[in-house]
């Protein structure tokens, strides 16, 4: 745990988890992180700026179970968890949410990019701390919105292959509309997910 404000956190399979603890999404950023220590999961999500591009290679199976690159759409890893009569890859409201996180990344990089620049030019702290809460409250309104967009889906809820995971927009699919790998909030793992939690505390406790 990292006595920070800053929003961040990494977890590498069997290695480490770390997150900074001083923030509204702790809750969010240590289970979040925790999915990729404990139980090798991978970032559903595609959207925010990450420090990699191109992570995975691309016509390679990841070897993360909650991603698929599905080179074979009718052996799905998760295929036992499938919705019944869905069709693969699932179609979803993908355009629309796009275009309101890029609306977003856009806003969030600008006022970064601000409180970034006060710093250094030594503003005063108040107006730093001023800002710095109105980028909190930024994120805050974001993810509310998100989450109110994912819920009223008719896609909401199912298992199926949405396509947008693993930092690529295109040719990788995540098992769920949402999930703690995807976006940020109290929310639950997806089923896949959550079946691999579940897979690895069985291996260590059988
Ligand atoms: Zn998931």
């Amino acid at each position: 745990m990292v006595n920070h404000k800053r929003y961040g956190g990494g977890g590498i399979y069997n290695l480490y988890c770390t997150f900074t603890a001083d923030n509204q999404w702790y809750r969010y950023l240590f289970l979040h992180e925790f999915g990729h220590s404990f139980a090798g999961l991978g970032d559903e999500y595609y959207t925010s700026s990450v420090a990699y591009n191109d992570f995975y290679t691309r016509g390679v199976e990841p070897t993360e179970p909650n991603i698929t690159a599905l080179l074979d759409p009718d052996n799905l890893k998760w295929k036992e968890y499938m919705s019944e009569g869905i069709s693969v890859p699932t179609p979803w409201e993908k355009e629309d949410f796009d275009t309101m996180d890029l609306a977003y990344q856009k806003i969030r990089t600008e006022i970064n990019d601000k409180i970034a620049q006060m710093k250094r030019n030594n503003a005063p702290q108040d107006e730093i701390a001023k800002t710095e809460q109105e980028s909190e409250k930024l994120s805050r309104d974001h993810a509310n919105k998100v989450d109110a967009y994912l819920n009223k889906s008719r896609f909401n809820g199912i298992v199926g292959a949405f396509e947008g995971a693993g930092y690529s927009a295109e040719g990788l699919y995540r098992p769920m509309l949402d999930c703690l790998m995807f976006t940020k909030g109290d929310k639950p793992f997806c089923k896949v997910c959550e079946m691999a939690v579940i897979r690895i505390i069985r291996f260590y406790s059988e």
